[in-house]
Formats: structure tokens, sequence, C-alpha cells
């Protein structure tokens, strides 16, 4: 919805920009074109500004930088104040791209100073016909691509993923897509497979980035899982499978993203330190010292302190019947305390190796009822599936996602469609297909 806006305030400065120089060529009696002539003339038509770039130095400010443009000082001041509702100038990072406008001709005036505050937002200040710097700020459009990656695992998803060419941000968007399905520290097979659908960001013809992955499929151990991204208009979209059944569960499979386990959960263990026999009531995630633990899933802080070999332990109650504890911590996340709520996925603390413990790594415990078990071998419950009035809907999207993902591959790239903004959003709302 807000990129269609964007869309909008572009053109409209676009159309501004040209209603100006038509202004500015009537009242110029040496500008106007013999009748005969007009149409080759405009067609030829000499460029409307001269565009000069330049950019904010390290270690200089806005207020230099347009010094060394060439601006005079009263003028600088006049454009910094009137950007001030929509942007402090004086924040504006070093390094930051730039461009001055004048008038190609006939007096060559200063009329527009255009800042690139990110890769898509651009504040401009422009001279208005009443002599006034006006500030806007706008955001360039997205084109969209479809591209598909795909793989085989040999060692890890990561080293797979990354041979395919994904970057480590998609490779962890497609592991978050399955993280309450295969537990990629541990359950990762050779020959697992997997492939995937995601919009690659353009802007004016270069990427600036990936976008959501419509569909994807993970393969582990011969059973394959099936994500598809559903609503595509909302921001509050999520992944669920081909049926309309959730792919998120109440609960992550793990509490670390990549570390692997150390030792199992054990009514009976040899303890290492204490040189006795001592059930172990957890599962060690060896990681090392600062890995970011995240907790498992909502709920609140009921315990952050230090507890005699547990070392620094946290315990979250998620409801009345889940609760889960996590020791050996290096330190705890900023700002958490008793009372907290922590939502899933959240990084709680780091790993450590405070209390009795032989090298840094997390004990985790789950209990359920209050009776500790085994968190490898509990079956956690889904969260909600795609509702009922919207599964017609849902099935049109699924069933079009996932015709859009490659053929099984051997680790490859592939490009599909690409459409603009215009065509995407009409697709969002559900008015094309
Ligand atoms: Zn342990």
């Amino acid at each position: 919805m807000h990129k269609r806006q964007n869309l909008i305030t572009f053109a409209a400065l676009f159309g501004f920009s040209t209603f100006f120089v038509s202004c500015t060529s009537q009242s110029t009696p040496s500008e106007t074109f013999a009748n005969a002539d007009q149409e080759a003339a405009i067609a030829e038509a000499p460029p409307l500004f001269l565009k000069t770039p330049f950019q904010v130095e390290q270690n200089s400010t806005v207020y230099n930088s347009l010094r060394q443009a060439g601006l005079n000082p009263a003028v600088i001041h006049e454009i910094v104040n009137a950007a001030n509702p929509v942007h402090n100038l004086s924040r504006v990072r070093p390094g930051t791209e730039a461009w001055i406008y004048h008038e190609a001709h006939p007096l060559k005036e200063l009329r527009k100073v255009k800042f690139a505050l990110s890769k898509r937002d651009r504040l401009v200040i422009e001279l208005n016909d009443e002599a006034q710097w006006i500030p806007e700020i706008y955001s360039l459009p997205v084109d969209i691509q479809l591209v598909s990656f795909s793989g085989v695992v040999e060692s890890s998803l990561w080293e797979s993923a990354s041979q395919a060419g994904m970057s480590p941000l998609l490779i962890d968007q497609l592991a978050n897509i399955f993280a309450w399905e295969v537990d990629f520290n541990r359950e990762v097979r050779v020959h697992d497979r997997w492939r995937l659908t995601v919009e690659q960001e353009f802007i004016e013809g270069e990427p600036i980035g990936w976008g959501r992955i419509l569909s994807a499929e993970y393969e582990n151990s011969g059973r394959l899982f099936s994500g598809v991204l559903f609503p595509l208009d909302s921001e509050n979209a999520h992944y669920y499978r081909p049926d309309g059944g959730s792919l998120r569960k109440v609960f992550l499979k793990s509490p670390m993203k990549f570390g692997r386990v150390t030792s199992g959960f054990q009514r009976n263990r040899f303890h290492p330190i204490l040189k006795v026999n001592r059930p172990h009531h957890g599962v060690d995630y060896g990681a090392p010292t600062g890995t970011p633990v995240h907790s498992i899933g909502e709920g609140k802080v009921t315990y952050r302190g230090w507890n005699g070999g547990s070392g620094n332990t946290l315990v979250i109650r998620h409801n009345s019947v889940y609760e889960t504890t996590y020791r050996h911590l290096h330190g705890y996340a900023g700002g958490l305390r008793v009372g907290s709520t922590v939502s899933q996925g959240q990084t709680i603390g780091y790993v450590g190796q405070t209390g009795l413990a032989t090298g840094p790594h997390l004990h985790f415990e789950l209990r359920v009822n209050g009776r500790v078990v085994d968190p490898l071998r509990v079956e956690f419950p889904s969260a909600d599936p795609v509702p009922q009035k919207l599964l017609e809907s849902f099935q049109e999207v699924a069933s079009h996602s996932l015709s859009l993902l490659p053929a099984w591959g051997q680790g490859e790239r592939e490009n599909l469609v690409s459409f603009n903004q215009t065509e995407l959003a009409a697709k969002d709302s559900g008015t094309q297909e």
C-alpha cells in the first residue's frame, strides 16, 4: 500500500518540475520558439537543469560541503533552515551522495539541492516561484525481480546456500521459515535439498537488497516441508503449508540458531566435574562465548540472576504449562528484567561458561506442568492455520507461489520474471489473475 503512495509522490514531484520549467520558458522571450519549429525544438529540448553531484565528505558537514560546491553562506542557511521541519541537515551522514541543480539557462540560478538519505529515500529542497525553499522527502520506486535458488546439502545448509550465491541474510531468512520443523543444528542430513523463490529489489536498475521469500521447500531426510507466504499484501504475513496449516509452532525447535548439541537429556549421567552420577535434565549446546541465545517462545522472565553451579540463569514462563531455563550465560540481553515480556526468537542472553562448566555452552531446560522433559522429544503445538474465510484466496496464492519454484537443482540461481511496482500493487490487491 505505502509503495503505491510513494509512486504517486514521485509522479507528483516529477509533474511539479515539468510545470516549473514550462513557466520559466514562457516568461523568457528569448526562449520562445517559432511555431513551425516548436515540435522539433521540444523533441530536442536542452536539459532543464545542470546537475552537479557532490558528496558530504568524511570529517565535514553539509554546510562545508555546500560551501565547497560554491554556494554562498546566506543561501546555505536558508536551505538548512527550510529543510529543518522534515530533516535535520546536520545529521546527514558523511559519505552521503548529493546533487545541486542549477537552471540550464538563462540565469543559471540555483533551483534545487538533493540528498540521498538512504538507498531509497531522497530529500529535496527546491526553490518555488515565490522564492521560498520547499523541502520534501520522497522514496524512489522499487522494481522487483523474482529470483530462485536451489541446492543440495553436502555438509550444512549454510555452505550449500552460500555456494548457490545466497547472502547470509537470505540464508537466515530461509532457515527461519523452517525453524519450527527442522533443527538446523542437528537434523540436517547429507543429500537434504531445498529450493526457493525470492524477490530481489532494484532502484534505478541497481540491486539494493532481497525482499520476501514467496515460497520455499526443504526436504529433510526424505520428509518434504513446503512454505508459502500469505497474505502477500500484509505486513503481518506468515508461512503456511500448502493445506493452510501454519509452519510456525508455539515454540522454536532450538534456542540457538547455530551450535551443536554436545550433551543430550539423560536421566543418569556421570558428571564431568563433580565426578558423580547425576541426571542431565537438559540439552547442552556448544557454541563460542557471546553467541546469542533466543527465547523459544513468547513469555515473561520469572528469574534472572546467579544460580550457584548454573551461573547466570534465566527462566521464562510461557504459559500455565510451559517454562524454559537457560544456564551458564555470559550475560543477559540489555533491558531484560524479571517481569519483562519476550517474544519468540528474541535474543535474551549470550552463551558463556559461568558456574560449573568445562567450556562455553548453553544448558537448556524445558518444563511441562512443572516436570522437566527432554526438549528434543516434545512435539510442540502449531500456531493458528489460515482463517477459514481466507482459505480460497490462500489456495490461489499457494498454487501460484509454488509454481514459481525452480526444478530441484544442484546449487543454482535462476532469474524469473520481473515486474514493476504498479503491477506488484495490482497483484497484491488481487485484481490480476
Ligand atoms: Zn547441561
